[in-house]
């Protein structure tokens, strides 16, 4: 399980004061698989995405292909190959989906490649391509979840960080956007850190399932192992 490249996290604690929400958490994204958190409300899901993107402060280690990544800023971040797409989706509603794309070129030196990726976003997320003019208010809530990913993209990362995409989206729709980011891990090697409630869905894709409790690593296992254990499904998983 352990390797040197993918993002390494050791001994991690952080949170937003005094006490800690998250307390000694050990982890690991292999570069090229999906690594679902889950875990109750609180539990320290967004946390530990803030924790990886230096958000917050934290103890312990936090490396990227063997480097650490602690105290890098955002723009150093996506060059090095980091996205983050929050909880909220971070779309600007006022502007139009294409708008919203070239936000994505912002950090981007190789303005070609930009435009390239944008282009394979459009192949990608059809619905994308047939709104490019619309402004993001207009946009249906799953429309505006692949525009958050799809902007994402555009900076072509090796890892991302992914904030409950499924939220507030009908079942079908999720579905979708899960297809999509197994399709994209097997067609580029992206790996995904994908935090999530909705359990079944992360675990229908993922690789690794990881359930956080109370802010610690409650348990760490291959995702079809995690749902197929009735034990361990009902008492961190609750179905
Ligand atoms: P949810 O699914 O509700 O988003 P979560 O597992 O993502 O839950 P976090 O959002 O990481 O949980 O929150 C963990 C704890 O940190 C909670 O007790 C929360 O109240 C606290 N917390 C979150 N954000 C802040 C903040 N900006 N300032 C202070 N405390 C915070």
């Amino acid at each position: 399980m352990s390797s040197a490249g993918g993002l390494q996290i050791r001994g991690v604690s952080a949170g937003y004061g005094a006490a800690p929400v998250l307390k000694d958490i050990d982890l690991e994204v292999v570069p090229g698989t999906i690594v679902a958190v889950v875990g109750a409300n609180g539990a320290g899901k967004t946390t530990l995405l803030r924790a990886i993107s230096g958000m917050i402060e934290t103890t312990g280690t936090i490396s990227w292909d063997g480097a650490d990544l602690r105290g890098t800023r955002v723009e150093d971040l996506v060059r090095r190959g980091i996205a983050h797409v929050p909880e909220g989706r971070g779309v600007i509603t006022e502007l139009t989906v294409e708008e919203n794309l070239r936000l994505g070129h912002v950090w981007r030196k190789d303005k070609d490649d930009a435009r390239r990726a944008t282009a394979e976003v459009y192949q990608l997320f059809e619905p994308l391509a047939r709104r490019r003019t619309s402004a993001g208010h207009q946009l249906s809530g799953g429309e505006r979840q692949m525009l958050a990913i799809g902007r994402a993209l555009v900076a072509r990362p090796r890892l991302l960080l992914l904030d409950e995409p499924s939220l507030g989206l009908a079942p079908r729709v999720t579905a979708e956007i899960m297809a999509l980011l197994k399709h994209l891990r097997e067609e580029t090697g992206l790996a995904v850190l994908l935090v999530e409630q909705n359990v079944r869905s992360a675990f229908s894709i993922a690789d690794q399932g990881v359930v956080l409790n109370l802010g610690t690593v409650a348990v760490n296992a291959p995702a079809d192992q995690l749902a197929g254990d009735d034990e361990l499904r009902h008492a961190y998983l609750g179905f």
